[in-house]
């Protein structure tokens, strides 16, 4: 189950005022006194995060990919999906390793994949996608069928040494028109746009932020795994919130 964070997102800043405090425990073995104060936030969940690579993520300053209001919401697939529930804010988040029963449907599923491997946000058609890190283009392209990413932008980035890939799903056409692979960009540029149903794969507008330690052969990353391959899943694509923060 996934943590509340009450609401309460600092998007540019979590990582860095969070991150702080637990590298100085590390290094320098802090006492009590860094016992974060009432108005400071708390690390909800993150210490939860598993992550099987080498990076110290917690020592890196992170962009957040959709800038987020403070009224999102925090989705539960896991009695499945109702296109009809009541909506509470234009933006919210779906978790990720959620198991989403009957909500992958369409052929490519094969009826068994439905453990989400990304992490979903939503937000209005258009919202700028911002880049979580320094990084190039590693590759992009248009996957068409119904379901699938739509546009989608893959991004190549190194952190201690380690390839990180980041795949951008469900955008607009805009989004790759004129895009360049290896164009180099710093953290917190625009690298594309929320897209609408007929160039998402038709779904509700929203991002699908995946991150793969393993290298994409294509534009495309398996979104949803299966019960017998979430294992291995797990130690190749990585909690987002590693870079996002502790956004849920
Ligand atoms: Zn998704």
């Amino acid at each position: 189950m996934g943590i509340e964070f009450g609401g309460k997102h600092e998007p540019p800043r979590i990582l860095t005022t969070l991150g702080v405090p637990l590298l100085a425990l590390t290094l320098f073995g802090c006492s009590s006194s860094d016992t974060p104060t009432p108005d400071q936030p708390t690390r909800p969940g993150l210490e939860l995060v598993q992550n099987p690579s080498k990076i110290n993520f917690a020592s890196y300053d992170f962009s957040p990919v959709i800038i987020l209001p403070p009224d999102y919401e925090v989705y539960d697939f896991t009695a499945g999906y109702d296109e009809n529930r009541e909506r509470h804010s234009d933006f919210g988040i779906g978790r990720f390793n959620e198991k989403r029963p009957g909500m992958y449907i369409t052929d490519q599923f094969g009826g068994i994949r439905d453990i989400h491997m990304g992490l979903d946000i939503g937000a209005p058609v258009g919202t700028p996608v911002h880049a979580f890190f320094d990084g190039e283009i590693y590759t992009f392209g248009y996957n068409p069928d119904e379901g699938d990413y739509g546009n989608v932008i893959i991004t190549k980035h190194r952190l201690d040494g380690v390839d990180l890939y980041a795949l951008h799903g469900h955008l607009s056409a805009d989004s790759i028109t004129g895009l360049q692979v290896g164009q180099f960009f710093s953290a917190g540029s625009v690298i594309g746009f929320v897209g609408d149903r007929h160039e998402n794969g038709n779904w509700n507008p929203h991002v699908h932020f995946q991150l793969s330690l393993e290298r994409p052969i294509t534009h495309d990353m398996p979104g949803v795994v299966s019960d017998e391959n979430r294992a291995d899943a797990l130690q190749k694509y990585l909690d987002p919130r590693l870079v996002l923060g502790p956004i849920y």
